[in-house]
């Protein structure tokens, strides 16, 4: 029998978000105790419902479940909040352990959190478990395609299996090869040996169906069916991390061979570095985004991508708004708009009733004015929802209240927990049908696109980046812990010449 100790511990920080990440934001989100991770995850298209899958379908695996907790992107994690899973996980282990032993570690980790004493998370947590669970006891961990990769997380993880798309549509499929490899090592089939090797380079949100990213990652993707090879990835690393260790990475696992897993790393990691310039972004100016919206006949979707709080940001930014008002544009809706100031008032006076409202604006005076006028409140909610897109299938999200309030032609979806607009059920779980509006904007970079491009074009998919406490540019971004040079913030020349290219 194999005993396999499964813990879900995640976040991306966003440290110029001055807000810290706290227990409470966890309990906004994510926050299950082990019985009740299993209950949540089982049959959902995510990282542990595979886990859960692919160790559930073998007679001699016992899973053990710890906990799980996952908060909205923010500000840099407080040492208690993150003591706090650590030590849940390292007396899981040790418990498990006295009950009968521990064969191997599954986690879910994001690979992005900062916390308040160190700029490696993970690396942190991963070292600690290494600690206690000695060099013997596999561990492997499933990370986000926004990890910011470091030496320390692949030194004292087994395997990492980040996602390799964006919008990452792809955690189920990850979370399959990260248990099917545990049960290989433990079977004695697998022996993974792993390369890793930094880019520098701060690589935009892009969406990886676009080129350069698309070729890379079906290269990367044949790589992985070559003998020898298990898998060769691409991960796209975080961009609003303000740290020593930010940047994209090539990470390889082949059986048993450092020789080829560093030569398919290094083969990569120098296209990469001849095609930096490939990797830049393309924005359209808000102005002449909503102008074309409006002119035009079909359906519009303008990503505020600035104001993501997949990105730790607030979405509660309101410039795109003003200029959809200034520009007179009819049958908008957006969502998730964060204001639960707005939303208590919504649920006080309650549904068919209107009241002086001034919506959003209020996260800090970057991020526009307030967009006052008569508001009409439509519904409220409770905010639970389920996505139905085809990112994280049937997992269940807490936007806390929610109000649907109608102001000067934009019907908004009110949240009171930040929540990324995944997909349409921001809208339809609300009674919200976007088929009936003309201009749809969502708080979202790129995730969004995964379900609305099934249905409208990527020529009407439109991203725009509006103020906001980092700009959508990199390069705009006062980026002061970053080590230098690095692409874009320094010429590709430079970059390259510092790297002896
Ligand atoms: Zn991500």
């Amino acid at each position: 029998m194999y005993r396999i100790l499964l813990a879900y511990f995640k976040h991306e920080t966003n440290n110029f978000n001055e807000k810290l990440t706290t227990i409470e934001d966890y309990k906004k989100r994510s926050f299950y105790d082990g019985t009740e991770m299993i209950k949540v995850c089982t049959g959902a298209k995510t990282e542990p419902g595979a886990y859960i899958d692919v160790f559930s379908e073998r007679e001699d695996v016992e899973i053990i479940p710890v906990i799980m907790g996952d908060a909205s992107p923010g500000g840099l994690v407080t040492k208690e909040t993150f003591d706090y899973f650590k030590n849940a996980i390292l007396n899981g282990y040790k418990v498990a352990l006295k009950d009968g032993g521990v064969d191997g570690i599954a986690l879910v980790l994001h690979g992005a959190m900062i916390t308040d004493f160190s700029e490696d998370g993970e690396g942190v947590l991963l070292k600690a478990l290494r600690d206690v669970a000695g060099e013997n006891i596999p561990i492997v961990a499933t990370l986000d395609y926004h990890a910011n990769l470091t030496e320390e997380m692949v030194k004292y993880a087994t395997a990492l299996f980040p996602a390799r798309y964006y919008p990452h549509t792809d955690f189920y499929d990850r979370g399959v090869e990260a248990a099917q490899m545990l049960l290989d090592i433990l079977d004695g089939r697998a022996h993974p040996t792993c390369s890793i090797k930094k880019l520098p380079m701060i690589l935009p949100h892009k969406d990886t169906a676009e080129e350069p990213l698309c070729s890379l990652i079906n290269d990367l993707i044949g790589e992985s069916e070559k003998e020898g090879v298990y898998y060769a990835y691409f991960v796209g690393g975080f961009s609003r991390a303000n740290i020593s260790v930010q940047g994209s990475a090539i990470y390889v696992i082949t059986e048993n061979d450092q020789a080829l897993s560093d030569e398919i790393s290094e083969k990569y990691y120098v296209r990469i570095m001849k095609n930096l310039e490939s990797f830049d972004l393309i924005l359209k100016e808000p102005v002449l985004a909503v102008k074309d919206a409006i002119a035009d006949p079909d359906i519009t979707v303008i990503a505020d991508a600035a104001d993501n709080p997949g990105s730790g940001l607030m979405s509660d930014a309101t410039e795109i708004f003003h200029e959809l008002i200034r520009q007179c544009a009819a049958k908008v809706a957006t969502a998730l708009v964060w204001d639960p100031e707005t939303v208590l008032e919504a649920f006080k006076i309650g549904p068919g009733a209107t009241f002086e409202a001034g919506i959003g604006g209020k996260s800090s005076k970057i991020v526009g004015e307030p967009v006052c006028g008569k508001a009409y409140v439509k519904s409220i909610h409770d905010g639970f929802f389920t996505l139905k897109g085809p990112m994280n299938t049937g997992a269940l999200q807490n936007a806390g209240k929610v109000a649907v309030v109608e102001l000067n032609g934009i019907t908004f979806v009110l949240c009171s927990n930040r929540t990324q607009a995944f997909d349409e059920e921001a809208f339809r779980a609300f009674g919200v049908e976007p088929k009936d509006y003309h201009i749809i904007v969502v708080k979202s970079s790129i995730h969004y696109r995964a379900a609305w491009k099934r249905w409208i074009p990527l020529d009407h998919i439109v991203t725009v980046d509006m103020p906001n406490i980092t700009s959508f540019d990199e390069k705009k971004i006062d980026f002061d812990k970053v080590k230098r040079p690095i692409y874009p913030l320094d010429s590709a020349d430079t970059v390259r010449k510092a790297y002896g290219m």
